[in-house]
């Protein structure tokens, strides 16, 4: 199907991009296009204006400074997936960046276009859960501190598709803090055969004290309609020498934190979902710790 008939402007940028959004109540911003364009052909979003900040260059690039991994919201999965920094900073992000879809989906789709869009099967969502990023948000104002406003992830997904943008707001881009040397952390994904997608995806991101774990930091996506912490399972796992048995031991706790909104399709039912959390999650902290595959 064709997309209803739209205007196209390109902004410079991300203050004249503001601009058009509150000039044009019903404007929609184009990142890679990835999801917009299959809704606008699919008739589910019909902007009467689309606007490409696609050329904006201060959306654009990675830095690590005073421990703080920096993405602005425009950088697409294939620069994460092969970025030096990224790999040393937050290998859980490269990682993930290199399973995305297809390399079409990861040369055009962005860091910023994939939560904004917030699907439930995204894999970037549950990571950035797990590595406790912020979102910083521009409101009018140009692209300075003060006119930008830091959004933890626990408030930035509110529900499936829903973020905490506001309708004349754009995502700049996304910090979270460089892992130490003594943490260890890893994505692992029932991937969606044809796209990749998750259908249960779990993040999880250790310290360690020698082969102790003192704290955890877990995530769980792709069942639900936005990531969910598993705090059942970081208490569990805090502590504990982390062997096959604890590991799990933890990882069944999973089930407690998952709530009894889980989401089931043609493709997995909610109750098989719902039971690969703990696999998913069993395989990612075994990873994080060099057990699988033992
Ligand atoms: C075939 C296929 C397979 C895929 N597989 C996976 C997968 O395995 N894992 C995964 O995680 N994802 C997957 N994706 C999604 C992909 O990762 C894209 O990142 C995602 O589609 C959106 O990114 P985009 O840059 O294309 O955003 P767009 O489609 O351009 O925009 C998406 C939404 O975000 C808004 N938006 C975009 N940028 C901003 C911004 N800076 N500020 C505010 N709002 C903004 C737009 O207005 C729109 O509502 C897949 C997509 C396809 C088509």
């Amino acid at each position: 199907m064709f997309s209803t008939e739209f205007e196209y402007k390109k902004a410079g940028s991300v203050s004249e991009a503001i601009q058009l959004l509150s000039d044009n109540s019903d404007a929609k911003i184009i990142a890679g296009g990835h999801s917009l364009l299959p809704l606008m052909k699919l008739r589910l979003a019909r902007p009467s204006l689309v606007i490409d900040i696609g050329g904006i260059e201060e959306l654009k690039g990675i830095t690590v400074e005073k421990g703080t991994l920096r993405i602005g919201a425009l950088t697409t999965h294939a620069e994460i997936a092969s970025s030096s920094e990224v790999q040393s900073a937050a290998g859980i992000l490269w990682e993930a960046a290199q399973g995305i879809g297809d390399p079409q989906v990861r040369n055009r789709g962005t860091i910023g276009g994939n939560v904004a869009h917030a699907d439930p099967a995204s894999d970037l969502p549950t990571v950035l859960t797990a590595m406790n990023a912020e979102f910083i948000i521009q409101r009018a104002g140009g692209i300075t501190r003060s006119g930008s406003r830091t959004v933890s992830v626990g408030d930035f997904f509110t529900g499936a598709f829903t973020t905490a943008l506001g309708e004349n707001e754009i995502l700049t881009g996304i910090e979270m803090p460089v892992l130490a040397e003594n943490q260890h952390a890893e994505y692992a994904k029932m991937a969606h055969p044809a796209t990749s997608f998750a259908i249960v995806g779990a993040a999880v991101v250790v310290t360690m004290d020698g082969q102790t774990c003192t704290a955890a930091s877990i995530a769980v996506g792709g069942l639900t309609p936005i990531p969910v912490r598993a705090p059942s399972v970081e208490q569990a796992l805090a502590g504990q020498e982390l062997t096959e048995e604890t590991i799990t031991a933890a990882a069944g706790l999973v089930v407690n934190d998952l709530g009894s909104d889980i989401l089931g399709d043609i493709f997995a039912s909610a109750e098989y979902r719902r039971a690969m959390a703990a696999v998913e999650l069993k395989h990612a902290v075994f990873h994080a710790t060099g057990l699988a595959h033992g």
